[in-house]
């Protein structure tokens, strides 16, 4: 059998240049980073040949036995990672992304068109959080539940809290959602538990962007206050690209949760798991628990706070005023222009961050803002030194998408891009192959 540079030069050579663009890029988009090089060794593993519907124990296809004993392994480490009692919580560690994890949530607490309460996707929540225009209803999760949507305080950038408890009190939600894409502040569980408990809801937790944070303790603790968990497996908390569910082993609301959520994730939803992903993740969530990881989650949000606060002095306006996560969202509308400009002009300068909607945004087509996260960068060894050259860079591209003219070349973001792809470039050996 041929490695792949043999059996197929014209994959090999999109990889290799993707590998590149990595390399010299400034990854700032908050949902990426730079996995281990262990993991994506875990994931381009034999685990991938392997059919084990069902769970370690229970499956419905022979020669299991060392799946049984990884996926046993992985929900351990998961329950551990985020120092969680396993006669309390249980873990499903087979979903394959956070949309699916978070839809069979929904087919496992909820019946068709039972009503649901998440933050607007316009306001920093997530498409799966239930998303739908006045014309159309985009996401599955509005297509077969019934969706309102909370939102932001737009004069303090912060969740609506009192807003969200007169809406859940007329609508009646069986599930509220905390959690976001684009929030640069943590949530307030012990308030959205309340807002629940009153109109007997469920409260789940979307902890995706953030799960690494809540990992190392550096965010409030979503567990105490919450029934269901859900996290993607790829953004902070470093993993391969996968879902995890964490569920109370408890009755609630008439539910029992485990088996509920288990049947959802297969066979409701899916069939035969990802073990080469589960392979990765545990592997992930083995680093999960080292005092190495904790560091690295407090410069994650260190480092995003020198990025807002020098954002500040250059005189831009951040959503909610600042930071106490990994992402900054910057309102550009003050300046005249669009996320969406900045972002294709940073682009060319190979910093890549991604438009978004912000607060009061007319349109969803033509984003206010721009987010920044730190993570990813963070991996490759970016002090808060660093980030604070990032946002001299950002405000020259700034500058640049307000005047038009000025050439891009000869600037001192093009120096920087010069030397981020010269040999000497110290952070070469940061990223995995
Ligand atoms: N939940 C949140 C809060 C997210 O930000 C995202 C993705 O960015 C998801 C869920 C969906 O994850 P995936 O893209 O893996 O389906």
């Amino acid at each position: 059998d041929n490695g792949l540079s043999e059996a197929d030069p014209e994959v090999c050579g999109i990889i290799e240049k993707e590998k590149e663009r990595q390399f010299k890029s400034l990854e700032l988009i908050a949902s990426e980073n730079f996995t281990y090089r262990a993991v994506m060794e875990a994931v381009g593993s034999c685990l991938t040949n392997k059919y084990s519907e069902g769970l370690p124990g229970k499956r419905y296809y022979g020669g299991n036995e060392h799946i049984d004993e990884l996926e046993t392994l992985c929900q351990k480490r998961a329950l551990d990672a985020f120092h969680l009692d396993g006669k309390k919580w249980g873990v499903n560690v087979q979903p394959l992304s956070g949309s699916p994890a978070n839809f069979e949530v929904y087919t496992a607490v909820l019946k068709p068109h039972d009503r649901l309460m998440g933050l607007d996707l316009s306001h920093g929540g997530h498409l799966s959080h239930g998303f739908m225009t006045p014309k159309r209803r985009v996401s599955g999760t509005s297509i077969y539940f019934e969706s309102m949507s909370y939102r932001l305080n737009e004069s303090t950038g912060l969740v609506d809290y009192d807003k969200l408890e007169e809406m859940a009190d007329r609508f009646k939600p069986k599930l509220i959602i905390a959690g976001a894409s684009a929030y640069p502040r943590d949530f307030d569980y012990p308030r959205m538990r309340k807002i629940a408990d009153a109109v007997g809801a469920f409260l789940m937790m979307d902890m995706a962007h953030i799960s690494g944070l809540v990992a190392a303790s550096v965010l409030a603790n979503p567990f105490d206050y919450c029934d269901i968990v859900t996290t993607t497996t790829h953004k902070s908390l470093r993993g391969p690209r996968g879902g995890m569910i964490f569920f109370k082993k408890d009755t609630v609301l008439g539910v029992d949760l485990e088996s509920a959520i288990n049947n959802a994730v297969f066979p409701g939803l899916q069939g035969g798991p990802h073990n080469h992903t589960i392979g990765g993740l545990a592997v992930c969530l083995k680093y999960a628990q080292s005092p190495e990881f904790k560091a690295y989650q407090n410069k994650v949000v260190s480092n995003c706070r020198a990025l807002a606060s020098r954002l500040t002095e250059l005189g831009y306006k951040l959503v909610s005023g600042g930071s106490d996560n990994h992402l900054v969202l910057v309102d550009l509308r003050p300046l005249g222009i669009d996320g969406a400009r900045v972002e294709k002009i940073l682009d060319m300068a190979s910093i890549t961050l991604n438009k978004n909607s912000v607060p009061g945004d007319k349109s969803a087509v033509v984003p206010g803002g721009i987010r920044i996260g730190s993570p990813a960068m963070t991996t490759r060894g970016f002090t808060e030194k660093e980030f604070i050259a990032v946002a001299d860079y950002i405000h020259e591209g700034v500058q640049i998408t307000i005047d038009a003219k000025r050439a891009v070349s000869g600037s001192k973001l093009q120096d920087f891009m010069r030397f981020v792809a010269s040999p000497e470039f110290s952070l070469k050996d940061r990223v995995s192959d």
